[in-house]
């Protein structure tokens, strides 16, 4: 499933190459994604000029004049980005071409989970869509930091990994972050969010933007076969320190890595390194 930092890194390989671009036409082939995508989209789009690729969790934001183009992976979407005229024939999975003047965006999606999305500027901020207006703060803004992650688990009985998930503390740290940024900090999954004082809520703060940070320098993961917007594939999969590592050793004690289970959500963890 892509996380963060795929989305990140497919926003970032989009942005030098579409941004400032028209669109000369969006085809829709398949509408039924997790919602229809709207039937009047490709007249929406047609001839209207991309300002800006923002990302706000793991939703992208294509900002147009006058909206705001809003698409999420779901479970194994992907955009792929090929240079104008050159793009491969249409393959089953291939369900919107976002045409611009220099370069094709494709939405390729086999699950169909994935979203796209209108929101006119005339009903406001995109951040108050029904679909953005509950995340959580961005882990990577500066206003992340151990206050504030403290001052959100407070009277939180959930497990800390679990919280983690829920993205109203803090958004975009999915399953495969949440296992190594909890490693990084040597903080029990299992421990209830509201036993972690200021000190630990800063060392797993820290630790939450260093994974994600390394995640995006190294391209995304590839735990499944994903590749980003360019074709280059994910490097992260070499870096997992605990996550899809149980029964092998610990990189820090050397005590084996262990695998539970929480919330139907597998959780690696180091039992020495990692405390209540
Ligand atoms: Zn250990």
């Amino acid at each position: 499933m892509p996380e963060l930092p795929e989305v990140e890194v497919t926003r970032r390989s989009m942005t030098g190459v579409l941004e400032g671009r028209t669109v000369r036409a969006l085809r829709v082939y398949e509408r039924r994604l997790r919602w229809p995508v709207p039937r009047a989209l490709a007249a929406t789009l047609a001839g209207r000029r991309l300002q800006r690729i923002d990302r706000r969790g793991k939703y992208l934001l294509w900002r147009f004049e006058h909206g705001v183009l809003i698409s999420h992976l779901g479970m194994t979407g992907s955009w792929r980005l090929y240079p104008y005229g050159a793009a491969p024939e249409r393959g089953p999975h291939d369900h919107v071409d976002l045409d611009f003047d220099t370069a094709l965006a494709r939405l390729t999606d086999p699950r169909r989970f994935g979203a796209l999305l209108w929101h006119r500027a005339a009903d406001g901020d995109v951040e108050r869509h029904p679909l953005l207006a509950s995340l959580g703060v961005e882990p990577l803004d500066p206003g992340f930091d151990g206050a504030r992650l403290y001052l959100a688990t407070r009277g939180r009985s959930a497990a800390i990994k679990q919280v983690l998930l829920a993205g109203d503390a803090v958004v975009g740290v999915g399953n495969i972050y949440a296992s190594e940024s909890l490693f990084d900090a040597g903080i029990d999954p299992r421990v209830p969010a509201r036993r972690l004082g200021p000190t630990r809520c800063a060392r797993l703060a820290a630790a939450i933007r260093r994974v994600l940070a390394e995640a995006i320098e190294a391209g995304g993961s590839t735990l499944r076969d994903y590749a980003s917007a360019d074709g280059a594939p994910g490097q992260y999969a070499l870096q997992a320190r605990v996550y899809g590592r149980d029964g092998s050793d610990c990189p820090v004690c050397g005590r084996p890595i262990r695998r539970i289970v929480q919330g139907q959500r597998a959780t690696y963890w180091c039992a020495f390194c990692q405390r209540r």
